[in-house]
């Protein structure tokens, strides 16, 4: 006689509502669904779309468990935001960013009532056994705590950045800096690695002001206080030690269950007119030729720092793929610019090929023409970079991207640096007023890409050391592999 199966564990999974953080997040739900699990990802409508394909793409052909997407109504309109305005990368100004976390806030209301419907259910397989939230869900713990199941969360960001987060948390070393520009230790790993930043790099919770708010940046970090445990997109053999440091930091469970990028298997394109043209115009260059040149789902830089890149783009001997977000916004004597410098038509010869969209950035990476990418060092990125064996050319531009950029270029030896110092305004940091001056001359962007693209024995070394980070890194996901193992260790320690 058969024993009876216990229910596979269910996970509720809440993305923080921004492009960035709901790629990883849902692609550790589908993880989790393929280590035995039931999974529920929460969204909104505008973003349910998103989500699914992403699930459909990571449980075509594979054994993955049940995943079910649904989407909770967000009350963009009631907190003043435009209608359809369902994540942070579309808030249109740094003045509307309160009025998100409100709308946030008031999202985790009906997120609790759908979750309390779960609870609910007749069914044993329905109740929620474990809530995963993004780091900004910070009503995700109320949940997890009227359940009564374990709440763990997720930043986006590497161990070593969340380790840095933590120093800095403790020990305060920005508030002692005279000036924003004064640089400090940050000393969380052994020697030789030095790691001291100026204020001004810090993520947004350590400068003297930003446009999220002190209340909202107090309840972040009370959430992260408060929560069992911390699952980060990375693997163990990445960040020199990083997560078991930030557990023992913490007091808390870390578990790096990543690259989750890696989920999807064979990387593929969708079905965009930009993601096919990207890919067209790649396949008709040499193997290991292309430079790579993209900014996040967001990174926008003044228009004068844009020109200043462009010309150095343009120039450069080797065929560009440059991802650009906000173009229509640009200035018109710099969309002129852009349309006689670079092909917007996809003619398959050109040398620079400027995407104005969505780019299909996994698939890319993957490409064997692609040589380099210079990247704002976001960590989703950053990861993308390292699972597919490119090496980076390091152009942060605000969060926790300096610190990623020391761990890229520093400790990894994986990237070079473009010697930015200054972050660049964004809707987070909220600074505008004057337009910007460009920091970094075109000449001092070329100086970094040549070395990122010919860059002799150190060059070599570089690409020795991705290559060898890029086997490790599927090495961590496949069975018996450390990411694997932690996912097996979350899954279990549920059920
Ligand atoms: N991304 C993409 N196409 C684009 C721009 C971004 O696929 O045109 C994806 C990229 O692959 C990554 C995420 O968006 O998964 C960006 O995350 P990251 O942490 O690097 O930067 P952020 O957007 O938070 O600044």
């Amino acid at each position: 006689m058969e024993a009876a199966l216990s229910p596979e564990p269910h996970f509720v999974v809440i993305p923080w509502p921004t492009t960035s953080h709901i790629i990883p997040l849902v692609d550790i739900g589908c993880l989790l669904a393929a280590h035995g699990a039931a999974v529920t990802i929460l969204t909104t409508p505008a973003t349910a779309q998103l989500v699914q394909s992403r699930v459909d793409r990571a449980q075509a052909g594979s054994s993955a468990g049940k995943i079910t997407v649904t989407s909770i109504p967000y009350p963009s309109v009631e907190a003043g935001l435009p209608a359809g305005c369902e994540r942070l990368d579309h808030v249109p100004s740094p003045d509307k960013v309160p009025a998100f976390f409100d709308a946030t806030m008031r999202f985790g209301d009906a997120v609790a009532d759908h979750c309390r419907l779960l609870n609910a259910s007749s069914s044993p397989s329905r109740r929620p056994k474990c809530v995963i939230a993004g780091m900004c869900n910070t009503w995700a713990h109320g949940i997890s705590s009227e359940l009564g199941v374990p709440c763990f969360i997720f930043h986006g960001f590497s161990a070593f950045a969340l380790l840095c987060c933590e120093y800095l948390h403790t020990h305060k070393p920005h508030e002692a800096a005279a000036s924003l520009d004064e640089l400090f230790d940050v000393p969380v790993l052994p020697p030789p690695f030095e790691c001291r930043f100026a204020r001004r790099q810090l993520p947004l919770q350590f400068l003297p002001s930003c446009s999220i708010g002190q209340d909202s940046l107090r309840e972040l970090r009370e959430f992260e206080l408060a929560v069992d445990g911390i699952v980060v997109n990375s693997f163990e053999e990445l960040e020199h030690g990083s997560a078991a440091r930030l557990a023992e930091a913490t007091g808390k469970t870390v578990l790096a269950v990543g690259p989750v990028s890696l989920c999807h298997g064979a990387p593929a394109p969708d079905a965009s007119d930009d993601a096919r043209r990207c890919m067209a115009w790649l396949d008709a260059k040499k193997t290991q030729s292309v430079l790579y040149v993209s900014f996040g789902s967001g990174g926008r830089m003044p228009p004068a720092q844009f020109m200043e890149l462009g010309m150095s783009l343009v120039s450069c001997p080797w065929p560009v793929l440059w991802v650009i977000k906000g173009a229509d916004s640009l200035p018109d004597d710099v969309k002129k610019w852009l349309q006689e410098h670079t092909d917007a038509d996809g003619v398959a010869d050109s040398q620079c090929l400027a995407v104005r969209g969505w780019a299909p950035q996994v698939p890319i990476l993957s490409h064997p023409a692609v040589a380099g990418f210079l990247t704002h060092c976001g960590w989703g990125s950053t990861l993308e970079s390292v699972a597919a064996g490119v090496p980076m050319a390091a152009w942060p531009f605000t969060a926790e991207q300096f610190l990623n950029e020391k761990l890229i270029v520093d400790v990894l030896g994986i990237g070079v640096s473009v010697g930015v110092t200054k972050p660049t305004e964004g809707v987070l940091t909220g600074v505008g007023g004057e337009p910007a001056k460009a920091e970094v001359r075109m000449e001092q962007v070329k100086r970094a890409l040549e070395k990122l693209m010919v860059g002799g024995t150190e060059g070599e070394d570089r690409i020795r050391k991705v290559q060898e980070l890029k086997a490790k890194a599927k090495a961590a996901l496949e069975t018996g592999g450390s990411s694997y193992m932690n996912l097996e260790k979350l899954v279990q320690s549920v059920v």
